[in-house]
């Protein structure tokens, strides 16, 4: 029999389903295929940065499975379409009696394989496994059987849920002995090339593993003390892993739960409130398979379709370029256009910034954002987006906004953080930084950094206006 393994967004050899079950036969025949398709990665933003980690990413992973036996094959071609074709066409030449692949959620990517196993059917037997989550979407829900649309109640179920089910890890195949393997190129992507800071996110599962284990023994205890303070590394930065598929959420569990083996009775301790962060990746990737149309742009509430939005214009440039002249929004945006990432406090503040004080339209940040994220995930950056535009299912009334200076002010109290990102303010003393031209004007120094580019007293009253208009005519 001949298994064929077809790698998408779970570039790891370790608690991989698809691959364990393709060799769990010890006689089969394994192959393993990875297919580029930079057309579609054009049309939904993919940050070039992504592209080259994900590149990097394959040639461990080429390396980890030779050394189990299993060749990697590796093709380009533009999109899902041409992708299904010529996967037919490989699984008749390599006479593939069996496809395994996990489940990705999206839209798109949902519809590809449907027609994928359409495609094969009566040839090859496809067999799909949910592996990117910690449950699978659908298995938490009220007793109506329905999705959650509110977090708090999700998570409660979710809880009882996840403490009943087998989530151990799987190892990584054994090695087969099935002749020579073949070292296929990985040739690059047709695709912008934008380097990785390697230092920071070293690529493979070997360094992801590595992060994980030092987080969770060193830094899990002090979570909730530490993630809200973008100056210190108090988060695990795994997401560029998490979002690739270099590490599965029950390896992040499972090392939590090792380190951490009361984190599940206390419930408020640091590497609980970790655990939570784990879960609301899950919640928003069960939205997404509930409600298809969050793939489709739309709003989660409809009467906030209604919002008048901004043209984007200069303003939207200002922001992109982190010259806003809101130093806690400007350290942010460079701080994820020089490295890819951005601490989750920022994330909320820019994104507030963006929609709430700026009344652009949520859409242009979330592609802004996925256009620049090592760790750009659908799921996330929307649930995320509309989650700071109040848009979304949870219980955030829009009229909560961020007041982008007084968050610099708790969260980045002496400014530590904004100087390392805005060398224009570095003499800016303490917590002065955070309206520097008063301080500059006391000082009678002139700073070559932006004024504000709006008053937020003004920009918030606009747009409460703006969304108690929509929802009445809605
Ligand atoms: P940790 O705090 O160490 O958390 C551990 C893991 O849990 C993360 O790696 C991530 O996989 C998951 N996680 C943490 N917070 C969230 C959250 N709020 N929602 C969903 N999953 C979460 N995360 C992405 O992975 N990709 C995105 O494209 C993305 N876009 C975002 C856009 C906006 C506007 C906002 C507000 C949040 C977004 N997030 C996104 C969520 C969050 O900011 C990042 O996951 C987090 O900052 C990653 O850093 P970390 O690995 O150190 O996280």
């Amino acid at each position: 029999a001949t298994h064929l393994v077809w790698f998408r967004n779970d570039l790891r050899t370790f608690d991989n389903r698809a691959l364990h079950a393709a060799c769990e036969d010890p006689s089969a025949r394994v192959l393993a295929l990875f297919i580029a398709t930079p057309g579609q990665w054009r049309a939904h933003s993919l940050a070039p940065r992504q592209a080259t980690f994900i590149h990097q990413t394959l040639h461990h992973l080429q390396a980890a499975l030779a050394a189990k036996g299993i060749e990697l094959h590796y093709h380009q071609c533009d999109d899902f379409a041409a992708g299904n074709a010529w996967l037919v066409d490989f699984c008749r030449e390599q006479q593939a009696d069996q496809l395994f692949y996990n489940r990705q959620y999206e839209l798109n990517e949902q519809r590809r394989d449907a027609a994928l196993e359409q495609a094969l059917a009566g040839q090859v037997h496809c067999r799909a496994f949910d592996d990117s989550l910690l449950l699978p979407p659908g298995s938490v829900t009220t007793g109506h059987g329905e999705m959650y649309k509110v977090y708090t109640p999700f998570r409660n179920a979710f809880l009882r849920r996840l403490t009943a089910t087998d989530t151990r890890s799987l190892p990584a195949p054994r090695p087969r002995s099935q002749g020579r393997v073949v070292h296929h190129p990985l040739t690059p992507f047709d695709y912008p090339q934008q380097p990785v800071d390697e230092a920071l996110f070293p690529a493979g599962e070997e360094a992801a593993l590595a992060r994980l284990r030092t987080f969770c023994r060193e830094q899990a205890a002090d979570y909730v003390r530490q993630r809200d303070q973008p100056a210190i590394q108090g988060t695990s930065q795994l997401s560029p892993y998490l979002a690739i598929g270099v590490l599965s959420p029950r390896q992040c569990f499972n090392r939590l739960q090792a380190e951490c083996p009361m984190m599940l009775e206390q419930r408020d301790g640091g590497a609980f409130g970790w655990l939570n962060e784990l879960i609301w990746r899950d919640f928003y990737r069960h939205l997404l398979v509930t409600w298809p149309m969050l793939c489709k742009h739309q709003p989660f509430i409809r009467w906030t379709a209604f919002v008048p939005w901004r043209e984007p214009g200069e303003a939207f440039e200002a922001w992109k370029q982190g010259r806003t002249g809101y130093p806690i929004v400007d350290a942010a945006m460079r701080q994820m256009n020089q490295t890819g990432w951005m601490h989750n406090r920022l994330r909320m503040i820019t994104a507030s910034y963006l929609v709430k004080d700026l009344r652009i339209d949520w859409r242009e940040g979330e592609r802004y954002f996925m256009s620049q994220l090592i760790d750009g995930d659908y799921a996330a950056n929307n649930g995320g987006w509309q989650w700071a535009a109040s848009t979304g299912t949870d219980a955030t009334p829009y009229f909560r906004i961020f007041n982008p200076t007084t968050q610099g002010e708790r969260y980045d109290k002496q400014g530590d953080f904004i100087r390392r990102w805005v060398p224009e303010l570095a003499e800016v003393p303490g917590s002065a930084i955070h309206q520097p031209h008063r301080w500059a004007g006391q000082q009678q120094r002139v700073l070559d950094y932006p004024a504000p580019q709006v008053d937020h007293a003004t920009a918030r009253r606009e747009t409460l206006e703006a969304f108690e208009d929509a929802r009445r005519h809605a």
